[in-house]
């Protein structure tokens, strides 16, 4: 419910019509950087994509992947009406959210370690979603912290490894439910609300990836009575966020399509 309402104003902010596409686009193309720009035409691409599947685009939310990116170009991306943003490193998301406006929604997508979770829970307290909960240790860790602080009840996902590429990270697929499962009974400060995939780098298997996504979702549906809609999908990025929501998407993760490549030198 909670999470419907807020996909719900998320995208109220974040799409529009094909028409107030083009009347914005033309409207600001005067004053407005490349990532406002950017960001737009991505709008208008999930918004075809999900036209293209009869799926409302007012249930796909877009996530501005802003890693590695300065302050002022997140500020131009919000400054275009955006305002869900996901950040990958504690150190660089604790630096940015007091540089930026309380009401971003920002979503951790990184790999998250225990001794990280109280820093990043105290240093951005419009924390949104943490998509990255990959075993019972972390769930833990955060379900205590979010106790101890006394902020509102955390939403995660579940990330599930379906590539099987040992370098990733996240939970095998059979190992989903019984993560699901602990979260659900275990850890009362903790709303859980979806998974989490990242599809092949060279997206070559990226419809089996996703297609295994769907299928946990299916189990833990079945398994834990929750309905679809408690249940998100977080797949998809700059290069297959539009196979994504055609396979069922409600949650796409896209950085260098707006943001431009990243620069990791610089770090
Ligand atoms: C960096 C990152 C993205 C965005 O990737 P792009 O290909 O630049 O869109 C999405 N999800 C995760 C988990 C990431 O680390």
């Amino acid at each position: 419910m909670e999470n419907q309402q807020q996909l719900d104003q998320n995208s109220s902010t974040t799409l529009t019509g094909p028409e107030n596409l083009e009347m914005s686009a033309a409207a600001a193309s005067a004053t407005d950087g490349a990532a406002a720009a950017a960001l737009r035409s991505v709008l208008q691409r999930v918004h075809q994509a999900a036209e293209r599947c009869g799926r409302p685009s007012d249930r796909i939310r877009v996530v501005a992947v802003s890693k590695t990116k300065p302050v002022p170009l997140l500020r131009q991306v919000y400054d275009a009406g955006h305002r869900c943003f996901g950040e990958n490193y504690v150190q660089e998301v604790i630096q940015k959210s007091p540089q930026l406006p309380e009401d971003i929604e920002w979503h951790f997508i990184g790999n998250l370690q225990s001794n990280k979770v109280k820093p990043l829970l105290t240093g951005v307290p419009n924390l949104a979603v943490v998509e990255t909960v990959d075993d019972e240790k972390i769930a833990n860790h955060l379900d205590r912290a979010v106790g101890n602080i006394g902020r509102k009840p955390l939403r995660v996902f579940v990330q599930v490894n379906t590539s099987g590429e040992e370098s990733k990270s996240g939970v095998e697929p059979a190992a989903c439910l019984e993560l699901v499962k602990h979260i659900t009974v275990s850890c009362p400060n903790l709303v859980f609300s979806g998974l989490m995939t990242i599809g092949m780098p060279d997206y070559t298997s990226t419809p089996e990836n996703f297609k295994t996504l769907a299928n946990c979702r299916a189990e833990v549906c079945k398994e834990l009575g929750l309905k679809e809609e408690q249940c998100e999908l977080s797949m998809g990025m700059s290069g297959d966020f539009e196979l994504a929501i055609e396979m069922g998407s409600t949650n796409v993760r896209i950085g260098s399509t707006i943001f431009g490549a990243r620069e990791y030198s610089k770090k």
